[in-house]
């Protein structure tokens, strides 16, 4: 016998009783979106290496250890994207929709790819929502990318459960700056630090700050801080930003250590975190990258944005149970149909009443079936109400409506009234 097939370890299935949580909360996030004027672009999930390596950088977890990438059968070397904004990045230039210093505000929804070690809330496929801003340079549109957070976060209860941290990694100047303070400081306590640290310093410097080797932290509390680093310029943003989050009321911490796992970003970075998932607890990042369009091939233009983890914010959802009750009954009413005649008519009936009320989720019975046996399936449906047309019913031209959930006695309908009448119970539900 074959072995059985399985999924890839870390690509999961979404399954019929999990999507509609999915679709809830991907509906909220594009209502939201739209709301604040952001429009939607669509981008391949494949695209040329080279672009994740030009823009994440080299030296980046991603890059070093995470991707899927492929030789395809022109010879081309292909990487299942690991992010949106490389893509997207390489969109807005291929099409030219930033030219001219055109603002654009865009948002994208899909899966990424990127081979770690699968656990809760990490997975080797998982589904991000992203924005990316276009041309706006001031610190009026990061606020707003967290404050639509902010918002999204009231709009599905979970304020109390994320925080959030922010700090400045200052302009490419700046960074450099203090880059060389860090270097010089951790070169001299060099055997202190853990052996990733020891190789990070030599590649990735800034990284070191966000070690969980607890040796190396404590190496780290005399270390050159970047505040002090801040050029003028990135200090004004930086305090624009906190005055604005101040004004529209939403709590923040500086931490001084966050610096992100890629390389292109200036200025602003900031994370959503939550204390409920465990180790995997980001559920929100973003931060400004004013010098990414320019170093893919464009003229100079600036770029803020974030991506939510989906896996991360519906286990959230879960944890807290904050899950709508509305979105769990899928089905309004039922219809059981007994003997051939009143299938058709009920064929027919539900045809009409789909017609009438465009919104009506209604279930038409299949497989035929005993009373019992189609009755079971009408209450397993989760329905409101069973639709019952049997041989005296279809004599009468009347339909029994039998409430599922306790809500009264069973009526009969006249054929023609029957959409004026669960109309309103279904509205009253
Ligand atoms: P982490 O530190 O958790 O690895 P990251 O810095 O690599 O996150 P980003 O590249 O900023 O993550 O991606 C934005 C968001 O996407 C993360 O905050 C997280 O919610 C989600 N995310 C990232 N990698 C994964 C993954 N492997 N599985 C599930 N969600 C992920
Ligand atoms: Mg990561």
């Amino acid at each position: 016998m074959s072995k059985s097939l399985q999924a890839i370890r870390g690509m999961n299935d979404i399954l019929p009783e999990q999507t509609p949580l999915w679709r809830y909360f991907e509906s909220t996030v594009a209502r939201l979106l739209d709301n604040y004027g952001y429009k939607q672009i669509r981008m391949p999930i494949v695209e040329f290496t080279e672009l994740f390596k030009r823009s994440i950088g080299e030296v980046t977890d991603i890059v070093e250890k995470e991707m899927y990438t492929f030789e395809d059968r022109n010879g081309d070397s292909l990487t299942l994207r690991p992010e949106g904004t490389a893509a997207c990045v390489r969109a807005v230039l291929e099409h030219g929709i930033t030219g001219g210093g055109q603002t654009q505000k865009l948002w994208y929804i899909g899966p990424m790819f990127r081979h770690e070690r699968p656990q809760k809330g990490r997975y080797r496929q998982f589904h991000q929502i992203g924005c990316e801003v276009f041309n706006l340079d001031g610190p009026d549109i990061d606020a707003e990318l967290i404050v639509l957070t902010w918002r999204l976060w009231g709009q599905l209860s979970i304020r109390d459960a994320v925080k959030l941290e922010l700090n400045s990694l200052g302009t490419s100047e700046s960074r450099g700056r203090y880059r060389e303070a860090l270097v010089e400081y951790l070169s001299a306590h060099l055997d202190k630090l853990d052996e990733d640290s020891q190789r990070r310093l030599k590649t990735n410097p800034l990284r070191v700050l966000d070690t969980k080797n607890a040796d190396t932290q404590a190496v780290l509390v005399d270390a050159p801080k970047m505040a002090d680093y801040l050029d003028d310029e990135s200090r004004t943003h930086f305090e624009g930003l906190k005055a604005r989050l101040d004004a529209a009321g939403i709590p923040y911490v500086i931490n001084p250590k966050l610096v992100r796992g890629l390389d292109y970003y200036s200025k602003t970075v900031f994370e959503w975190v939550t204390d409920k998932l465990g180790a995997q607890g980001t559920v929100c990042a973003g931060g400004r990258y004013d010098g990414l369009v320019e170093q893919m091939g464009g003229k100079p233009t600036t770029g803020v944005g974030f991506a939510m983890g989906i896996e991360r914010l519906i286990l959230l959802l879960e944890t807290l149970e904050q899950i709508p009750e509305e979105i769990s009954r899928q089905v309004d009413v039922y219809l059981c149909a007994f003997g051939e005649a009143a299938e058709l008519a009920g064929l027919a009936l539900s045809e009409q009443l789909r017609d009438q009320l465009p919104s009506l989720r209604l279930q038409v019975n299949a497989g035929a079936g005993s009373f019992k046996s189609q009755f079971k399936k009408a209450d397993k449906s989760g329905a409101l109400y069973a639709l019952i047309l049997g041989d005296d019913e279809l004599a009468q031209q009347v339909v029994s409506v039998k409430p599922l959930r306790g809500q009264g006695e069973q009526q009969s309908i006249a054929f023609d009234a029957l959409a004026a009448h669960l109309a309103t119970c279904i509205v009253q539900g």
